[in-house]
C-alpha cells in the first residue's frame, strides 16, 4: 500500500458556505465546505489523499458501484463541548468496521491508523462547522465506492474512499423519546451468511418496503426478525435493539447478520461496568409477547449513533400491540442516555477513553 503524504486545498473564503444558526438543521442535507477523497488502483493501492472543497464528483456511467453496488460506509459524529472542545466517540470502532465491512464486499482494506490522521485532519478544519446548540452534532460520513468502468460481474479494480461533513440536528428535540415500531413478519433485512453485518448500501434500500409498510400504520421504524423462522429478533433499520425483561437486560447475539453497532458495545460495557445483569443471546419474538402478557417486559430500547438510546414506547406485531412502560422513558435507558451522551459532550468523565479530542 502506498500513501503520499496529504495535500489540503483549501476553498476560497468568499466561497464559503452559510453554516446552520438555529439547531433545526435537517439530518444529512447540508454539507460542509470540504471533503476527503483517496483512490485506489491495483498499481498504487490506496494513493493520493487529499481535502479539496466539497463538490460533484465525475464518474463513467459503467462504474462498477451504479451496477453492482460494491460499496461500503460509515456514521460516527463530532460534538462540541461546553469548553469548546470538539470530541469524536471511538472513531477507531467506525475505521476497524469499515474494514470488516469492505472485507466482506471484497474492497481493498484501508490503513487504519492514515486514515484516523486524514479524518481528524479534515474534522479540524471544519472544526467551525461543528454546531453548539443541545444535541446538535456534525455527522461524519465515510464510504468508498468501485469506480472502474466495466459490466463484468466481479470486483472492480479502482475505488475512491471519501468523507464528508454534515452539521445535523437533535435526533428528538427533548433529547430523548419513545418511538412505536413495527415487527416485521414479511420482509427480511439479512440472513446468515450474508451481507447483514456489513454497512452497505443493499441491506438499507431493501428495507425501505418494510419501513413504509411500518409508516403507513403510524409506526417509526421496523424491527426485523431473523430470515429463515421469522422467529429471532434481530435489530431494527438503524439501532440495535435491547429489552429489560424481570431486571435482565438482554440484546440479540451477534449472529453474522446484525450489525455490530458501537453504541451497543458501549452500553454492553457500561452495564457491565454497573453490575447490571446483561445477557447476549437468541430472542425470540413469541419469549417477548410472554414476557410482556406476565408483565415482566420493564424497558426496550434501541441503539445507535444518530439518537444514542431510543426507548421503544410501543410495539406492534401481527396486530398485538405491546405498550411498554406506558410508553415512558424507563429509568435504565435515561441513565444509559446520560451516561453515553454525557461522555461525547464533555461533560461526564471519560472514564473508558472513548472520547478522542480532534
Ligand atoms: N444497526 C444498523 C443496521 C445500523 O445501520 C446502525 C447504525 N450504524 C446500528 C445498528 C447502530 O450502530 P452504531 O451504534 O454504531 O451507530
Amino acid at each position: 500500500m502506498s500513501y503520499e503524504s496529504l495535500v489540503i486545498e483549501e476553498r476560497s473564503t468568499n466561497k464559503k458556505k452559510q453554516k446552520p444558526e438555529t439547531k433545526e438543521i435537517p439530518f444529512g442535507r447540508k454539507f460542509t465546505d470540504h471533503m476527503f477523497t483517496m483512490d485506489y488502483d491495483e498499481v498504487k493501492g490506496w494513493h493520493d489523499p487529499k481535502i479539496v472543497p466539497y463538490q460533484p464528483i465525475n464518474l463513467d456511467p459503467a462504474a462498477m458501484i451504479f451496477h453492482y453496488g460494491q460499496t461500503v460506509f460509515e456514521g460516527l459524529k463530532a460534538y462540541r463541548t461546553d469548553d469548546e472542545r470538539v470530541l469524536l466517540f471511538r472513531p477507531d470502532r467506525n475505521l476497524a468496521r469499515l474494514n470488516k465491512s469492505s472485507e466482506r464486499l471484497s474492497i481493498p482494506a484501508l490503513d487504519e491508523d492514515k486514515v484516523m490522521d486524514y479524518l481528524l485532519e479534515l474534522v479540524r478544519l471544519e472544526r467551525d462547522w461543528v454546531p453548539s446548540f443541545e444535541g446538535t452534532s456534525l455527522y461524519i460520513r465515510p464510504f468508498i465506492i468501485s469506480t472502474e468502468p466495466n459490466l463484468a460481474v466481479a470486483p472492480s479494480k479502482s475505488y475512491t474512499f471519501m468523507v464528508i461533513l454534515s452539521p445535523v440536528g437533535p435526533y428528538f428535540s427533548g433529547g430523548i423519546h419513545p418511538v412505536q415500531i413495527n415487527v416485521e413478519d414479511q420482509f427480511t433485512r439479512a440472513v446468515k451468511g450474508g451481507t447483514g453485518m456489513a454497512k452497505t448500501a443493499g441491506n438499507y434500500s431493501s428495507g425501505y418496503q418494510a419501513q413504509a409498510k411500518a409508516s403507513e400504520t403510524g409506526n417509526a421504524d421496523v424491527l426485523w426478525l431473523d430470515g429463515v423462522e421469522k422467529k429471532y429478533i434481530e435489530e431494527v433499520g438503524s439501532m440495535n435493539i435491547f429489552f429489560k425483561i424481570d431486571g435482565e437486560v438482554v440484546t440479540p447475539a451477534l449472529n453474522g447478520s446484525i450489525l455490530k453497532g458501537i453504541t451497543r458495545t458501549s452500553i454492553l460495557e457500561v452495564l457491565n461496568d454497573w453490575n447490571v445483569p446483561v445477557t447476549e443471546r437468541k430472542i425470540s419474538i413469541d419469549e417477548l409477547a410472554e414476557a410482556y402478557d406476565a408483565g415482566k417486559l420493564e424497558e426496550a430500547f434501541g441503539t445507535g449513533t444518530a439518537a444514542v438510546i431510543s426507548p421503544v414506547g410501543e410495539l406492534n406485531w401481527k396486530g398485538k400491540k405491546m405498550e411498554i412502560n406506558n410508553r415512558e422513558i424507563g429509568p435504565l435507558s435515561q441513565e444509559l442516555y446520560d451516561t453515553i451522551t454525557g461522555i461525547q459532550r464533555g461533560r461526564r468523565e471519560d472514564t473508558y477513553g472513548w472520547t478522542v479530542e480532534v
